[in-house]
């Protein structure tokens, strides 16, 4: 049988022994309780997403979608994301004749409830 030495008495363990059967001293990290925990600590951390020391716009899916829908031939969503020319441009050519509302909503669809642009 594979043995190893006690940290705390020196005394001779089992190579798999967890604690000391001596001084109850704990050996080994208690590899299952780890991993248990590990993998209930998923972060998401996707709140402060800066892009080259300058912080983006913050959008509300929903409030594009609808302003998509209502206000999409005005190019609504565009002035909400910021997109002041493709806003002027969805104004004059009524969102890109319509396919241009249509892409965008699709888009929009998909998109995490808050996204930066
Ligand atoms: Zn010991």
């Amino acid at each position: 049988m594979e043995t190893k030495f006690c940290e705390n008495c020196g005394n001779k363990v089992a190579i798999d022994a967890v604690i000391c059967p001596k001084c109850g001293r704990q050996l080994e990290e208690l590899k299952t309780e780890e991993n248990k925990s590990n993998a209930s600590q998923v972060i998401i951390n996707n709140s402060n997403i800066v892009d080259g020391g300058y912080k983006k716009k913050q959008c509300d899916k929903w409030i594009t979608l609808l302003l998509c829908i209502f206000l999409g031939i005005f190019g609504g969503h565009k002035f909400y994301e910021g997109k002041i020319g493709l806003g002027i441009l969805y104004i004059f050519t009524f969102g890109l004749f319509g396919i241009g509302i249509l892409v965008d909503f699709i888009v929009i669809l998909f998109r995490p409830n808050l996204y930066y642009v």
